[in-house]
């Protein structure tokens, strides 16, 4: 039976229900048997839709969509070692926060919900809001006063509301989760059909490769939505019987702001409170992760690990990657700092695939103060 699951108390709703948590508060996962039609799928447009059967909207005339997904996986090499690449930054809204938004968005008309709350870095905001604006869907999205000016631009044109919050990132968030008192949240880490979108990045992979799993996956973390949702979809293929192993899933930190990589570290069973320092990686400075234990549970079953960067090797990735022909903004070069670090430990046939998970469009002026420094 397809359902909603509480992970506190164990109730269950219907997926037809217009809940994103638990009347307990708890948080929601979705429990649905996925499958995988290989020969049906390789006949199909080349969109995350694809795999229609393992996702979780009920009535195709629901869905709400521009094609996207099926990103190019491209091998690049760093010092003679070679990692694929997923290019999710070339996503309709410059993110790869689109996976989620389109099945997300897609619920909300399924549930006939007419106004939905976000909170934000920029890029989910930026994601509900283009895919609200197709749907027709009214939306307030809160987003930290710091937020670059090319990522409230971006909100804005969509006709979203944008709510500009001053102080941190997790101020942003308590104002949007007061707001969700009276409002559906659409929300990347709290709600669960979210993660339901940013699974189809596992799918794509595994399909590119000919329908099989690579031995490790390195993924930015921070709120989670895609590092869980990867750990989703892998599960979802394993238990189709399409793969024989979930791959090694390796999360990126930022040093400045790394709560799951000290509590991984230290192997401890609760999520620190870190005093964060600022990051140039705005996209993953979350120091209070929603489902920090479920995305470090995750980590360890794949048999995985997190990697920390510093400041200064975000920036020397930034100035490498762009000299690459990749044009991608400071939090995705994060990740490319990681994989050098990962990469001066693994093994030399090892099959790695990574992911450039934002434009570089969206933060334009960072990226030029960056090089000039
Ligand atoms: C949101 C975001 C991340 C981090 O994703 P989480 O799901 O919050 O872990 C990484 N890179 C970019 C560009 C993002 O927008
Ligand atoms: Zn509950």
């Amino acid at each position: 039976m397809d359902k909603l699951i509480c992970r506190s108390c164990n109730g269950e709703f219907s997926l037809s229900e217009a809940i994103w948590r638990c009347e307990c508060g708890g948080l929601l996962d979705v429990d649905f048997r996925a499958s995988f039609p290989t020969e049906k799928i390789g006949g199909r447009p080349s969109g995350l839709w694809r795999y229609r059967e393992a996702i979780p909207v009920l009535d195709d005339r629901n869905i709400v969509s521009f094609n996207e997904g099926f990103t190019p996986m491209v091998p690049l090499d760093f010092n003679g070692k070679k990692v694929l690449i997923k290019l999710d930054y070339l996503f309709p809204t410059g993110s790869f926060k689109d996976r989620g938004a389109s099945v997300l968005v897609s619920k909300i008309k399924e549930l006939r919900i007419k106004k939905v709350v976000e909170d934000s870095s920029g890029n989910a905001g930026a994601a509900i809001a283009a895919y609200c604006a197709k749907a027709g869907i009214k939306c307030d999205i809160f987003v930290p006063d710091y937020t670059p000016p090319g990522k409230l631009a971006q909100i804005e044109s969509y006709g979203a509301k944008l709510r500009k919050i001053p102080g941190t990132r997790e101020d942003t968030a308590n104002a949007a989760f007061k707001a969700a008192e009276n409002c559906y949240y659409a929300s990347h880490y709290w709600n669960p059909f979210f993660i339901q979108g940013t699974k189809t990045f596992a799918f794509e992979v595994c399909e590119q490769l000919g329908w099989d799993s690579p031995d490790s996956v390195i993924l930015p973390v921070g709120s989670g939505s895609l590092m869980l949702g990867v750990y989703i979809g892998w599960s979802e293929l394993l238990n189709a019987g399409i793969i024989d192993k979930i791959p090694r899933l390796i999360g990126v930190q930022a040093e400045n702001c790394a709560p799951l990589a000290i509590s991984f570290n230290e192997n401890s069973d609760e999520i620190p409170s870190i005093e964060k320092k600022e990051t140039i990686a705005e996209g993953i400075s979350i120091s209070t992760p929603v489902r920090g234990k479920q995305i470090i549970d995750a980590v360890k079953r794949s048999k995985g690990a997190f990697i920390t960067v510093s400041e200064s090797e975000i920036k020397e990735a930034v100035r490498w990657i762009c000299k690459k022909g990749f044009y991608i903004e400071p939090t995705s070069a994060a990740v490319v700092a990681g994989i050098n670090k990962y990469l001066k430990e693994s093994s030399p046939d090892e099959v790695i695939v990574s992911i450039f998970t934002g434009h570089g469009l969206k933060t334009a002026e960072k990226i030029a103060k960056i090089l000039n420094e």
